[in-house]
């Protein structure tokens, strides 16, 4: 491509020296032209209308005034700190006072001269002032100049004394837009400009940062966005299919006696149809060669396990090991135990390789996964380390993957040539088209349907003032033979008051619920792991009926039995935490319930996520719910999927234009999958300078 004069340094820029330039990259990356008219403002100001006094109706909506300055009529306060005066117009009176730089104020304005006057009005009494308005002289006989929609940027004390304010990058802006104005090619389809009522980029660019009216505003913003997705949403397509031709994977052409055997013999249900549905899919990616990148998303208690087990027979028929790799000891040890349990009887064995397994133990598992006897392995980060060597693997499942950095299944991709297969299971489900975009190049599937029989958990958002029903209520499941969870918060920026909370809390059970006639166990960060393990177990095994912990049960324990969880604080869990917890019950035939207790002060953001706990039990609800709350960033990926060059666009918030881009994007690689053809041009330049940047990332699954 051309040099453009968008890649122009922002030092080069009329009134920008070094100094400033390093201070706007320092504060907000910003090193070239593009990269300054990226830098939207992040709200605008309408000064496009003059106002009168008597239009002023209520506080803190910012307006504009033509108005005639009387004396100043009070100075208080040592070295005249403060300053009051009046300014009329023909329809009243407003004051307007200043606390910071009075005397600097008052050496600028002149007593009965004519200023136009901006600000937010503040009611006093029966009468209105504003505090620091901005201020312009009007030459007496001239009607004002009105500065119209003006953009507001984000800037900082540092800037700031550089002249850098928000006006001071609205200039720069506008410099560089003049520079840039014949480097911004057209790269969209003019058919598509015209449906949606779009302009063209540099009107675009330029009505974003200096929009003649709220229209126009709207539109750029639209165009803007959508051109983000859009070339978003190629690279990622682009990226998928270029893993797809270059990475070949080890066929898996049998379904064997294992698999065969134990779907029929030995499976102790029937899958759901989205479990079958997804065994499909993983057959068909695995059949053929190609190789296998793909994310299971499925709610909690969906039956994910099985359907990984059933992937891992597939490599052994075909003679090739798996392992399953879990973010903590504790659900590495659970799901060797499912795992365990459902291979009984098959003659197949599962191996558990995890921190605390002593060398004794491993040494001999370590061997038979080289020598290839040992067909599946269970184990936490463990597994990564070199003196892991598969004979051959041909199936790397990942649990609860956002918790695993990029890095670390880097690692499982290199134990073996060709690497193998991906599949990652979440059970944080996200929206498809959110999921598509930040998990990139894996491939997706949804297990969206519960196994059979499953009551929804009773939810309700108690306050303290119901502390007595909710242990009435507590005693009488108790007596009825169930079970309970009783979790507490603990958060590492206040951890020491979290164990005194959860210590407290603890005791008054103790004394709520005493001995002999119950049991209560305690699990937290600070045992050992040993001693963990072991109230886990009682709690399991139902001699302990009430089990009190902190979090750390979130992805654990498998106890139908239990059926009442109460959550402590409710307010300061997020959703998709609050929800995982309320997983842990409703495994059994029995009605659960989950109970959570917060204070009585809540933000409206907590209110929000204790009110969707209640009505639903969606996970893909809740999913959607927490988005909005949070938005996406939170999520995995973020960092690696190019997500961070939306700049205007969100795909929580613009979950339309992601619809679109997204079929935009499919249906020009349809047409013409390297952006070859010569109209496409200036199009494929886009994405490949927005691109070139982010680092290959569509390798590991
Ligand atoms: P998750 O998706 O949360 O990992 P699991 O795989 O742990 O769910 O399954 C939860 C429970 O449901 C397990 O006890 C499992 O045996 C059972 N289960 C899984 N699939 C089915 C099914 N199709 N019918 C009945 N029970 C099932
Ligand atoms: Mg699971």
């Amino acid at each position: 491509m051309t040099r453009s004069a968008l890649d122009t340094s922002l030092g080069l820029l009329a009134g920008v020296g070094p100094a400033k330039a390093d201070l706007l990259r320092e504060q907000f990356g910003l090193e070239t032209l593009e990269d300054l008219l990226r830098f939207y403002p992040f709200r605008h100001v309408d000064r496009s209308r003059l106002n009168t006094v008597a239009d002023i109706a209520e506080e803190g909506t910012e307006i504009q005034l033509l108005l005639r300055l009387e004396p100043v009529v009070e100075k208080r306060g040592t070295k005249g700190k403060r300053m009051v005066t009046q300014g009329r117009d023909a329809s009243g009176t407003v004051e307007l006072i200043w606390f910071k730089g009075a005397q600097w104020i008052e050496r600028q304005l002149k007593n009965g001269g004519r200023y136009l006057i901006f600000g937010k009005p503040q009611r006093f009494g029966t009468s209105w002032s504003i505090a620091h308005p901005e201020f312009e002289p009007v030459p007496e006989g001239y009607a004002p100049k009105l500065p119209g929609w003006q953009p507001v940027y984000h800037s900082g004390e540092k800037l700031q004394n550089r002249g850098l304010g928000s006006n001071g990058i609205a200039r720069l802006v506008a410099k560089a837009l003049d520079l840039c104005e014949a480097d911004l090619p057209e790269f969209l389809p003019e058919e598509w400009l015209l449906r949606f009522g779009w302009p063209h980029r540099a009107r675009a660019l330029r009505d974003l940062h200096f929009p003649p009216d709220a229209q126009a505003l709207r539109k750029a913003t639209d165009r803007i966005k959508f051109e983000e997705l859009l070339l978003l949403q190629i690279h990622i397509l682009q990226q998928k299919h270029l893993h797809k031709d270059a990475v070949p994977g080890w066929p898996l052409p049998e379904v064997g006696t294992h698999f065969h055997r134990f779907y029929s013999e030995k499976l102790p249900f029937e899958l759901t149809e989205a479990q079958k549905r997804v065994v499909r899919e993983i057959r068909s990616d695995t059949r053929t060669g190609m190789h296998m990148n793909r994310l299971v998303q499925g709610d909690v208690g969906s039956g994910k396990t099985v359907v990984a087990l059933m992937a891992m027979l597939l490599a052994w028929d075909n003679g090739h090991q798996s392992c399953l790799m879990a973010p903590t000891e504790i659900l590495a040890q659970q799901h060797h135990r499912s795992l365990s349990e459902l291979l009984d009887g098959t003659g197949l064995e599962c191996g558990l390789l995890t921190g605390s397994v002593k060398n004794a133990d491993r040494k001999p598992i370590e061997q038979a996964l080289s020598d290839g006897t040992l067909p599946i392995v269970v184990g936490t980060h463990a597994l990564l380390e070199d003196r892991v060597q598969f004979r051959s693997l041909g199936l790397a499942v990942i649990d609860e993957q956002h918790r695993f950095g990029v890095e670390q299944r880097a690692r499982l991709w290199a134990k073996n040539h060709p690497p193998p297969h991906i599949l990652v299971m979440t059970a944080t489900p996200i929206p498809r088209t959110l999921a598509m975009t930040v998990h990139g190049d894996l491939d997706l599937s949804v297990i969206d349907e519960l196994p059979p029989g499953r009551k929804p958990v009773h939810t309700v958002h108690y306050r303290e003032s119901k502390r007595l029903q909710v242990w009435g209520f507590l005693r009488d499941q108790l007596r009825q033979g169930r079970q309970a969870f009783v979790i507490f918060p603990l958060i590492e920026e206040s951890e020491t008051l979290d164990y005194k909370d959860l210590m407290s809390g603890f005791e008054s059970l103790l004394i709520e619920f005493p001995r002999p006639e119950f049991e209560i166990a305690l699990v937290h960060g600070r045992q050992k792991p040993e001693e963990k393990d072991e109230f886990m177990r009682r709690f399991a095994d139902g001699v302990c009926q009430i089990l009190v912990a902190t979090t750390v049960v979130e992805v654990g324990v498998n106890v139908p039995n239990a059926t009442v969880m109460i959550i402590e604080n409710a307010e300061r869990f997020g959703l998709a935490q609050l929800h995982q917890l309320r997983g842990r019950v409703g495994r059994g035939a029995e009605q659960s319930h989950c109970i959570l207790m917060t204070g009585d002060k809540l933000s409206k953001e907590s209110l929000v996520r204790l009110e969707t706990m209640v009505s639903t039990n969606d996970g893909f609800k809740i999913a959607e719910v927490d988005l909005q709350l949070r938005g996406p960033g939170d999520l995995l990926g973020t960092q690696q999927s190019g997500l961070m060059e939306l700049k205007l666009a969100s795909l929580s918030e613009d979950a339309e234009l992601v619809q679109l881009a997204r079929r935009a994007a499919e249906h020009l690689l349809s047409e013409d999958p390297t952006l070859s053809e010569p109209r496409r041009a200036p199009l494929r330049a886009m994405v490949e300078k927005r691109y070139a940047r982010t680092k290959v990332w569509g390798r590991i699954g």
